[in-house]
């Protein structure tokens, strides 16, 4: 499905040339009622646009509180629509996240054996998620098992009816593979609301093969010839290890030292001129990543959210910089570091291109000078990822002029 993602709730309504228009929101771990305001805010922005199935994507660990986000904007989102029942999947196979039996699984740990045990905003040290999700909600939650959606997507339409006759309204659901999530996909057509990871979303486009318009060409981007960059202000084990595998490969990378920073020296100006001659010859690396220790020792001195807040604008004025100078294609490496940069670049929409790996495509920016622009969250990626983006990028380039 040719994609549009807006930044916010935009004022403008989507441009008709789309099949599947997306409002990114901040509102994990915003109190529930600012979540659920824009979040109806976001919904009466895609029906107005003749949206007719309602996507609540949230993250494939199922980060949230006791108080929410995920149970409170899914009430709100059903009462909005008149909705009866929906399902609750975060299933993200190829990325490692399973479900089974209600559970879900990180790798191979259980959630609350994984990392998430100790996120600092949303530790999640239940791994039942039929019982994560009650506690966050008045409706009735339920589940549907791996063997059912072994039986196919009859079988799910079966079991979500005895669900809904039961007062059930809304279910956690099994997937291990993506053939799950495929036959989960055909089995929730007609809901008019899903709740999920991003990861169910691969089984839904066939539901509308017969009024996709745009499928031949949905992940064509508009070339952007020019320097190319990569911003790194992630932390995560798999940014590190990417980090590693773009020096081990040769390429130019310049590591911001946030004391520096901190102290007031120009280190924002010092990586910008240490980049500038480099950039007519390769993709240039610029970083903050640093292994957990050393995080925690900047931490101490500058206190946790100072240090976040002090690298976050210094590598969104770096990528501002960087683009202001002609690059063109960039890749930025973390969450928050990556709103930070969307942020200072003035973007305001991003048009989905084709896929690096599991779960971040390249994307063509709207709003401030239009550049490529690929966002990689924390533990997304291969180890080459960086230089994979780049690859990636010449083979659609060779396609798109063809
Ligand atoms: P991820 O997606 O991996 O969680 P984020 O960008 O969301 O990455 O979060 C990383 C946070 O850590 C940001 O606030 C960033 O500014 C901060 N940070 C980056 N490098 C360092 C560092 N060397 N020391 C302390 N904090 C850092």
């Amino acid at each position: 499905m040719r994609t549009l993602q807006t930044i916010g709730v935009p004022t403008k309504p989507l441009p008709e040339e789309v099949d599947a228009g997306v409002v990114a929101l901040k509102s994990r771990t915003v109190p529930a009622a600012q979540a659920v305001a824009q979040s109806l805010a976001a919904l009466h922005w895609l029906r107005a646009a003749g949206c007719k199935q309602i996507y609540f994507k949230f993250c494939s660990t199922f980060d949230s509180t006791s108080s929410g986000n995920i149970g409170p904007v899914t009430e709100a989102l059903m009462d909005a629509l008149g909705c009866d029942f929906t399902i609750a999947c975060p299933a993200f196979p190829e990325n490692g996240r399973t479900v089974f039996k209600g559970h879900l699984f990180v790798g191979d740990d259980l959630l609350s054996e994984s990392g998430m045990r100790n996120h600092p905003l949303t530790p999640m040290r239940d791994s039942n998620l039929i019982r994560v999700l009650q506690a966050q909600t008045t409706f009735k939650v339920g589940h549907i098992a791996y063997d059912v959606l072994a039986h196919g997507a009859q079988a799910i339409r079966e079991r979500i009816a005895a669900l809904k006759a039961g007062g059930v309204r809304i279910a956690i659901v099994d997937a291990i593979t993506d053939d799950d999530l495929r036959t989960l996909g055909a089995a929730v057509s007609d809901l008019s609301l899903v709740t999920a990871g991003s990861g169910v979303a691969l089984g839904l486009p066939q539901n509308y093969a017969a009024h996709l318009v745009h499928a031949s060409h949905a992940a064509a981007l508009p070339q952007r010839p020019g320097y190319r960059a990569i911003v790194s202000g992630s932390c995560s084990i798999a940014t590190n290890t990417q980090v590693l595998e773009f020096i081990k490969s040769g390429g130019p990378t310049y590591a911001l030292d946030p004391l520096k920073l901190a102290a007031g020296e120009h280190e924002v100006e010092r990586a910008v001129a240490w980049a500038l001659p480099r950039l007519a010859s390769s993709p240039v690396l610029i970083h903050s990543t640093a292994e957990p220790a050393r995080v925690r020792q900047i931490q101490q001195q500058l206190g946790v959210g100072d240090a976040g807040a002090l690298v976050e604008r210094a590598l969104a004025s770096i990528a501002s910089s960087l683009v202001h100078v002609g690059v063109t294609q960039l890749v930025v490496a973390g969450g928050e570091t990556s709103g930070a940069v969307v942020q200072a670049l003035g973007t305001t929409a991003l048009r989905i291109g084709p896929q690096i790996d599991p779960g971040v495509p390249w994307t063509a920016t709207e709003g401030g000078t239009p550049i490529l622009l690929a966002l990689k969250s924390g533990n997304f990626g291969a180890p080459d990822f960086f230089t994979k983006a780049f690859t990636l990028l010449d083979r659609h380039e060779r396609i798109t002029s063809a």
